[in-house]
């Protein structure tokens, strides 16, 4: 529940400043030093799980209702034309902080944020083989 050597647990329980938006008892929202636009913040829970894969499920539900409250606000507050709510697991997938955290991302007409990918093509038997795997046949 406290890693020691996680330095989410030492800014979410207060032990680092941070630039705190957002506190409550289960969570922490503050932002990002190396912010992608304007007002990217991060939420993260108090407690120490490595990943979405780990969270607590309660905890999980709360954290999507409070990052709608935050990107509302912060919509209205920043003026930001659009928002993406990001969330990276396992370095595969680009995360470099492996204590859960949920990107709040306003963005701006004509940002550079480029958070994107290249489309890729799925044949129909692609999509049929995924779908009797995902599905779990
Ligand atoms: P990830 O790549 O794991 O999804 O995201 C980690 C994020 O944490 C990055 O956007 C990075 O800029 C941010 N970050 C890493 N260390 C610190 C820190 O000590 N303070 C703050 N405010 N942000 C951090
Ligand atoms: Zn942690």
């Amino acid at each position: 529940m406290y890693k020691e050597d996680c330095i989410f647990c030492k800014i979410a329980n207060g032990e680092i400043p941070s630039s705190t938006i957002y506190e409550d008892e289960d969570f922490r929202v503050f932002l990002d030093l190396n912010p992608a636009t304007r007002g990217h913040a991060l939420l993260v829970p108090k407690k120490h799980f490595a990943n979405l894969l780990e969270l607590d499920d309660g905890l999980c539900e709360k954290a999507m209702v409070l990052a709608k409250k935050l990107a509302g606000k912060m919509t209205e507050l920043l003026g930001c034309d659009g928002f993406n709510l990001m969330q990276n697991n396992g370095e595969a997938a680009g995360q470099t902080v492996f204590h859960f955290h949920l990107h709040l991302i306003p963005r701006y007409k004509d940002d550079t944020a480029g958070i994107t990918w290249r489309p890729g093509n799925a044949s129909s038997e692609e999509l049929e083989v995924l779908v009797a795997l995902l599905k779990g046949k």
